[in-house]
């Protein structure tokens, strides 16, 4: 740190990225929750096309993309917001909805984002623990005063909310934001989008970065009825009003045109998904039950932090979380091709043939 940094950014951690491989390092990557297929090539194509306009700033309103958005999720392009990532409209939802009266409340175990979001934008933060079977404590969370953060499909848990007790915390306090985190959402659980009309005090955040495979194209959704729009927008465009640029705009709104890409992609990862928990569990491991790109695993005899290296020195990446302490014998292991899989299997296999002599 040089003796010029601001004294209010002391104590702050940063969050860490999963590994990403150095070049001429060949993995198997199954830690960061990418998807193994390539974009669709209808957004490809758009892309490259746009290349060419790269001259001109992007479009501030992204209003193609939003349009196309509303016109998909059956919203107005007024209840939808595009970030540079889904990370910068969560990131927004803790500087627009939290502040020293107002806390951010969030599961113990979720994404490890959400404490950096808290601290960068200083503001408190409550973490409920999770129970025992990695299940949001609701009727905590509900009674809990605060804007409330819930990742759904739960991350790296994969364990799911159902519509109804996300209805439930959205009526436990209507003074109260609720932010719902979709990025995993079409792996297997249900949108809240529909429900921003009912319910002024809901955002919901979707990503491009999973399901529709354009994680290094940076771009996130946000749905809410228009006057919550309105905050993230006032917040946008004191910041960066061409947050999003013009090729990942083109790609977006074509990558939302070609549903029937990404259904077909969601379709193979959520049987590749059960094909691996089954695996897993043949071996010995308790398997959350996921409903997202990637199972929680662990181990009865081996540890969580030396089964990663193992996998690591095998050629393979997977995500280990040392904190808390009760997910210390876990690894989050992304769901990719079938081909991916079978590596993972066979490290796998090797690793308890070596470990459980
Ligand atoms: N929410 C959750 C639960 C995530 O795991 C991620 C991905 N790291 C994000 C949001 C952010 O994704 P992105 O910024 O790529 O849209």
């Amino acid at each position: 740190m040089s003796r010029f940094f601001s004294k209010k950014y002391d104590g702050l951690t940063p969050y860490v990225p999963g590994e990403q491989p150095k070049k001429g390092q060949k993995f198997v990557k199954l830690n960061t929750n990418e998807s193994p297929f390539p974009p669709s090539p209808k957004a490809v194509a758009a892309g490259i096309k746009a290349v060419n306009g790269l001259n001109l700033y992007s479009d501030p309103l992204c209003l193609k993309l939003r349009q196309t958005a509303a016109g998909v999720f059956g919203v107005g392009a007024g209840n939808v917001i595009c970030g540079n990532g889904s990370d910068e409209v969560l990131n927004f939802a803790f500087a627009a909805f939290c502040d020293g009266l107002t806390p951010a409340v969030f599961p113990d175990v979720t994404y490890g984002f959400y404490p950096v979001f808290a601290a960068q934008n200083r503001v408190p933060f409550v973490e409920i623990p999770l129970k025992d079977d990695f299940s949001v404590d609701v009727e905590r969370m509900a009674a809990e005063k605060g804007t409330l953060f819930i990742a759904n499909p739960n991350a790296p848990t994969g364990v799911a909310l159902s519509i109804e007790t996300i209805e439930f915390l959205l009526e436990s306090d209507p003074s109260r934001m609720v932010v719902v985190d979709e990025a995993y959402v079409d792996f297997g659980a249900e949108s809240a989008v529909g429900l921003i009309g009912k319910y002024e005090n809901l955002l919901v955040t979707q990503t491009f970065s999973k399901s529709r495979s354009m994680a290094g194209a940076r771009l996130g959704l946000g749905f809410a009825q228009e006057s919550v729009i309105a905050d993230i927008e006032t917040l946008r465009n004191s910041l960066n009003p061409y947050n999003v640029n013009s090729v990942t705009l083109a790609m977006g709104a074509a990558a939302l045109e070609d549903e029937e890409y990404t259904r077909a992609n969601c379709l193979v990862i959520g049987k590749n998904r059960e094909r691996t928990a089954e695996f897993l569990r043949s071996r010995g491991f308790v398997v959350t039950d996921s409903k997202a790109n990637f199972v929680f695993a662990s181990h009865p005899e081996i540890g969580g932090a030396e089964f990663n290296m193992k996998l690591r020195e095998k050629g393979v990446l997977v995500r280990h979380f040392g904190r808390p302490e009760r997910i210390a014998d876990y690894n989050r292991i992304t769901v990719g091709s079938a081909e991916q899989m079978e590596l993972f299997e066979k490290a796998v296999d090797a690793i308890l043939l070596e470990t459980l002599k």
